[in-house]
């Protein structure tokens, strides 16, 4: 899980990994309160749907959908409305997985999937009602530039939904060097710059909740999707790899409960 060039390279070679432990959405799940008992992938659906329940209020037809995964959101919205959806990753893997599942469910007509990397968008401006980014732009490195690419892509009035990890206060430089090495974590903002950041892009902030308690029971599911999968994970990759993934947990789980948070937040193009 180590070493990789960038994040790309990471689902090129751990997308097997995360089809174990999470499914096809990469993403975290969203219980709706401390009563809420659903399963990870209905959690996991939540956090889609929260997206789409958005995209559909502010009746956009044109979808983009940055950091895509192997293409299971983009298709659950596009199951549930008529949007028109275009999906980009910079995982290789990942753009031949989703276009297999498009191809599978018939909605070739309706959502496309392509390599792109999202500091560079390859779309003319205002080409999109909607952007989404669920849980992709923690990835990035330029995360100035790829706002300012969405605005582009925008159009006015358009809104942006994203998620993503905030950090609660700065990482010591191990702990950040330890998330980045796992998972192509780059620096994260608290919530209040992460929303400065937003402004200062020049979007106006129309929703922006923290939900990290929400998402939180995802790391019991992960620790227990990792022992129920741990022949499995061996199998693929080998016993080296399934004894360091354990061995890291704990200090996974730390980090995440001490020092980071995830937000939810719909912005709009002025
Ligand atoms: N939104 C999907 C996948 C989240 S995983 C889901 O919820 O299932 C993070 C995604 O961000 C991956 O698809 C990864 O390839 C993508 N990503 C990371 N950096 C990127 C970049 N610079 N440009 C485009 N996609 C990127």
């Amino acid at each position: 899980m180590l070493n990789h060039a960038d994040a790309g390279q990471y689902y090129d070679e751990i997308g097997a990994f995360y089809e174990l432990v999470w499914g096809d959405n990469i993403h975290m799940g969203f219980w709706h309160d401390p009563d809420d008992d659903h399963s990870l992938a209905v959690a996991q659906d939540n956090l889609t749907d929260m997206f789409i329940e958005q995209t559909l209020q502010h009746g956009g037809t044109a979808v983009l959908d940055i950091g895509c995964g192997v293409g299971q959101p983009a298709i659950r919205l596009a199951e549930k409305s008529v949007c028109q959806l275009t999906g980009i990753t910079i995982s290789q893997r990942q753009v031949r997985q989703a276009l297999t599942r498009v191809h599978e469910k018939g909605l070739n007509g309706r959502v496309r999937c392509a390599y792109m990397n999202a500091e560079s968008l390859a779309f003319p401006s205002a080409s999109f009602d909607v952007v989404w980014a669920l849980e992709s732009i923690f990835h990035m490195r330029d995360r100035e530039r790829v706002f300012g690419e969405i605005y582009r892509a925008l159009r006015v009035n358009g809104r942006l939904i994203l998620t993503d990890f905030v950090a609660k206060r700065p990482l010591a430089p191990t702990q950040q060097l330890f998330m980045s090495q796992l998972f192509q974590m780059q620096p994260l903002l608290t919530a209040q710059a992460y929303a400065e950041r937003l402004e200062q892009s020049g979007y106006v902030v129309e929703q922006f909740r923290d939900i990290s308690a929400n998402i939180a029971p995802t790391i019991e599911e992960w620790k227990a999707q990792i022992a129920r999968q741990q022949s499995e994970l061996t199998r693929i990759y080998n016993a080296s790899f399934t004894s360091m993934i354990e061995a890291y947990t704990p200090q996974i789980e730390e980090t995440y409960r001490q020092d980071m948070g995830y937000i939810f937040a719909v912005v709009r193009k002025t």
